[in-house]
């Protein structure tokens, strides 16, 4: 195993540190708080092609190596977790048009995707199925060269700028096992019936929108099936989130990483009985945590993602390294806010937002609790080696 970033994921991970201490850090705490949409700094990230991160070169992405895509969203949530949201579902999505998409699909969508001209996400849950996809509900059925799509989505990241936006659908609800009649359909902005009909009030992950969406007699033509046949529409997901699950990772750290960055600070800084609280023994303890903590998620990422771009099939890697890292994010960004007493309660400093932000490493891309058992089924069935 190694760890070392080559040459040019250092340098990639530079430009990315500058770039998110010139135009996220500074901005951040005021932007979040007032709901402002961080346009500029979508423009910022179009000029660095981050939207093409996970695009194929012929079509004009970087087609990063997982560990830069990993650099990219550990970096990013280092300045504002929810700047990570507008790429991470773009990005899982492109990856999926690059992977299971028709050759048609690819050439239509992935050019401009690759630029951040178009957007997307992804739009799997309903108010009555997250975690289990099968029970969903939306429908689509085929009507000449057209499908006609009726349901509602929930929790859709990006929904307002996504065009196109993957939707799970059943095509043929009776399907037994159900994943047997799903499919995706490419639904493009501007559908008639295609309607966002909430931004979601949510405690954290702000700066991007998590939305409902309902489709009521969405008419797509036949040619929007994702990979052309029907009955794939599980697969083509789940497959996709396996860099979702690198790219929540690597947020965690990111999460970690400010939380250490402000702890270290503040614990040098603020003073108490004539010294600086970082004299305190009790302080030192917490601080050491952070940075065991901080460091082992970061391994692990790396390493989740390093054996991805071996071509390994890495599910139960990038879920074991989703599960830790998240978990440390909320660890270290409990005890940063701790370290910072009154003040770590205050809007007015960086760690609170942290502390908002962190738990929802835990629930998305899989709930850590259903990926134990995904990660413990793999082992238990000899598909994955730990030693
Ligand atoms: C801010 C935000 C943004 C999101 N963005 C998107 C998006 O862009 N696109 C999208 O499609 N979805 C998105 N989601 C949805 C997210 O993926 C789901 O919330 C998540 O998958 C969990 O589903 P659920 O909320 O329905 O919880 P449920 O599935 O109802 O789970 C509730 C509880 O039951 C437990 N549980 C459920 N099944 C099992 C099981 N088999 N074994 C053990 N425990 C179980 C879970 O661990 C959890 O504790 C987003 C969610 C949030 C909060």
């Amino acid at each position: 195993m190694d760890f070392q970033l080559n040459d040019e994921q250092r340098l990639f991970r530079d430009t990315l540190r500058d770039f998110v201490d010139k135009e996220i850090v500074p901005v951040a705490r005021d932007w979040e708080q007032s709901g402002r949409y961080p346009t500029e700094i979508v423009e910022g990230m179009k000029q660095l092609g981050l939207f093409g991160l996970a695009v194929p070169e012929e079509f004009g992405g970087l087609a990063a190596d997982t560990v830069s895509f990993a650099l990219t969203f550990e970096e990013i949530s280092r300045g504002w977790m929810g700047i990570a949201g507008i790429l991470g579902s773009h990005s899982v999505s492109c990856f999926m048009l690059a992977r299971h998409g028709t050759e048609d699909q690819k050439a239509r969508y992935l050019p401009d995707l690759a630029t951040g001209k178009r957007r997307t996400g992804i739009a799997l849950t309903e108010p009555g199925a997250g975690t289990d996809l099968q029970g969903i509900r939306t429908a689509a059925r085929k009507e000449g060269d057209e499908y006609v799509i009726n349901g509602t989505k929930m929790w859709i990241t990006n929904a307002r700028y996504a065009d196109p936006l993957p939707v799970l659908v059943k095509t043929d609800p009776t399907a037994s096992p159900a994943h047997k009649g799903m499919s995706i359909l490419l639904v493009e902005a501007g559908t008639p019936g295609f309607e966002v009909t909430q931004d979601i009030g949510k405690l954290g992950y702000k700066g991007t929108e998590s939305c409902e969406v309902v489709l009521t007699d969405v008419r797509v033509p036949a040619s929007q099936l994702l990979g052309g046949i029907e009955g794939r529409g599980m697969q083509q997901a789940l497959s996709s989130l396996e860099t979702g699950r690198i790219n929540i990772a690597a947020r965690s750290v990111g999460i970690a990483q400010r939380a250490y960055d402000e702890a270290l600070n503040y614990a040098r800084e603020r003073t108490a009985f004539g010294q600086a609280i970082g004299e305190f023994q009790a302080v030192q303890m917490r601080l050491a945590e952070i940075a065991v903590r901080l460091q082992a998620a970061r391994l692990m990422t790396y390493w989740a993602a390093s054996r991805m771009d071996d071509g390994v099939r890495m599910d139960t890697e990038s879920g074991m390294a989703k599960i830790f890292a998240s978990e440390q994010a909320l660890a270290c960004a409990t005890d940063a806010m701790r370290i910072h007493g009154g003040y770590g309660y205050s809007t007015e400093f960086e760690v609170e937002r942290l502390y908002r932000d962190a738990p929802l490493m835990s629930i998305g891309e899989g709930t850590n609790d259903v990926l134990r058992g995904v990660v413990a089924k793999a082992l238990l069935a000899g598909k994955a080696t730990i030693r």
